[in-house]
């Protein structure tokens, strides 16, 4: 080892000196002092591989006290907080997807606290069915005479594979092989199944033929897929779902539709067009539809399949269907939401009212976040409303372009990126788009009262900077 390496790790402080620094206290006092001692280590650790590497040449103590510190203001506040979502998509998955309805935070919050009938049936007095609570209520809701919640929509997809066509063929088109943001690809999730997938007819036609040729005697499964956010327009067509449940009868095989998003209600009033409801696919003849909790239904996160009874209960007997079963506090969310919309409260539901939200009540939203922003910094930042394309997410609408507005600012003393990442530092964090020299916050996803935090937080950085 060569002598001035040897000499800067001499350099490094024992543990105990490290330790007795006067600011390290604080942490303890949250964290405790393993963690401390912990973050220390790792961070001496990094310096001295940098120095035995020569990455170093002198050994400065306060910048690796201020890594220290660094890290411990990370672990010392939760790391899961609230944010402003600025930027007018609906059902963002990075920002958590859905906000719940009031009556959904407030039945999880009553079945957190205690115990409850999870799976205890009062009438009896004895072991109950845990979804007993919603499958009611979804099959009414859908016009299935079953119905399955699950963890999350790609367990549901996976549970419905490995329960309906495990060892088996299933047949899907070209043109719906997708992936879904974060790692869920069909043919992926088909292979996890132990369901040998059949792909037929190309990426932009499929007919119905396709299916019929493509049938084996080990073919279990017509399965379609919505292609979530991918689109093909023009020189295309797939058969009618009708056609296909046709054909799966005649073949005696389960028609499965995966619908991701899942429209409980007919939206096209607001406007938005394309999407069947899952009672649509239900009335279609398919026999099992499997939907998100957490997209357009506004819920919870949760993986709902609706279909014909005796396929539900052969879902419900697989063993997966145990490994990905419902916990109780969003069974409760699910519940609630979804009486809201058995008793014509929908509109009550975050998710869709921002949907439907009209042009009149966008724009008198941003003209007070304006009036608000002009209140608090003046000119500095030159607001100004602007009509801005909103998006809907969650795979749903890729081509219905949502009309919106949003306040428009620019700052010719800081950075566009700068500003978006003081704006990001903000309690709670607000997260806006950034366009050619300006920012803008999309009014339709700032939920009410959320506003005053965005002007204090602009009013605190104007105050910085000026
Ligand atoms: C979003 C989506 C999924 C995955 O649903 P999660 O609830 O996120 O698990 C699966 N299939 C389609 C078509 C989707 O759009």
């Amino acid at each position: 080892m060569k002598p001035e390496i040897a000499k800067l790790l001499r350099e490094i402080p024992p543990m105990d000196k490290l330790l007795a620094r006067p600011w390290v206290n604080q942490y303890e006092e949250k964290l405790g002092r393993s963690s401390v001692k912990s973050v220390f280590a790792d961070v001496v650790g990094e310096y001295r591989s940098d120095i035995l590497k020569g990455m170093k040449k002198c050994l400065d103590i306060s910048e690796l006290e201020k890594e220290v510190i660094k890290r411990l203001d990370r672990y010392k506040n939760p790391s899961l907080r609230k944010a402003i979502n600025a930027t007018g998509v609906v059902v963002h998955t990075n920002l958590g997807r859905s906000c719940l309805a009031e009556e959904a935070i407030q039945a999880v919050s009553e079945i957190a606290r205690g115990y409850s009938n999870l799976e205890y049936n009062l009438e009896k007095g004895e072991r109950g069915q845990r979804l007993e609570h919603v499958e009611w209520l979804l099959c009414q809701l859908t016009g299935a005479d079953g119905a399955v919640v699950v963890n999350n929509n790609a367990g549901a997809v996976l549970l419905c594979l490995s329960a309906l066509a495990q060892g088996g063929q299933a047949i899907i088109s070209r043109g719906e092989l997708v992936e879904i943001g974060g790692s869920f690809r069909i043919p992926e999730i088909m292979a996890q199944s132990g369901v040998e997938m059949i792909e037929v007819g190309t990426t932009n036609k499929t007919k119905t033929r396709d299916y019929r040729e493509a049938i084996t005697e080990r073919t279990k499964m017509l399965l379609k897929v919505h292609p979530s956010n991918f689109r093909i327009v023009g020189f295309q067509s797939t058969p009618s779902r009708e056609e296909l449940a046709e054909l799966a009868k005649e073949k005696n095989l389960v028609f499965m539709e995966d619908l991701g998003s899942g429209v409980l209600l007919d939206l096209s009033i607001s406007g938005l067009k394309g999407e069947p409801t899952v009672a649509d696919c239900v009335r279609s003849q398919v026999d099992v539809v499997t939907f998100s909790g957490d997209k357009l239904l506004g819920g919870p996160q949760a993986g709902c399949i609706v279909g014909r009874r005796p396929l539900i209960d052969k879902i419900k007997k697989h063993p997966l269907h145990r490994a990905l079963r419902i916990d109780k506090m969003t069974l409760a969310a699910l519940e609630a939401t979804l009486r809201m919309y058995i008793e014509g409260r929908s509109y009550k539901i975050p998710t869709i009212s921002m949907l439907t939200m009209d042009a009149e009540t966008l724009k008198k939203k941003a003209f007070k976040l304006k009036r608000m922003l002009r209140r608090a910094t003046g000119e500095f930042y030159e607001p100004q409303v602007v009509e801005i394309e909103d998006v809907v997410g969650g795979g749903a609408y890729p081509a219905e372009k949502l009309s919106g507005y949003a306040l428009r600012v620019r700052c010719g003393k800081i950075k566009d990126s700068d500003l978006l990442e003081r704006l990001r530092n903000c309690k709670p964090p607000i997260i806006a788009t950034a366009l050619e020299g300006f920012i803008f916050f999309h009014v339709r996803t700032i939920l009410d009262g959320e506003e005053v935090t965005l002007v204090s937080c602009l009013k605190e950085v104007a105050h910085d900077l000026s």
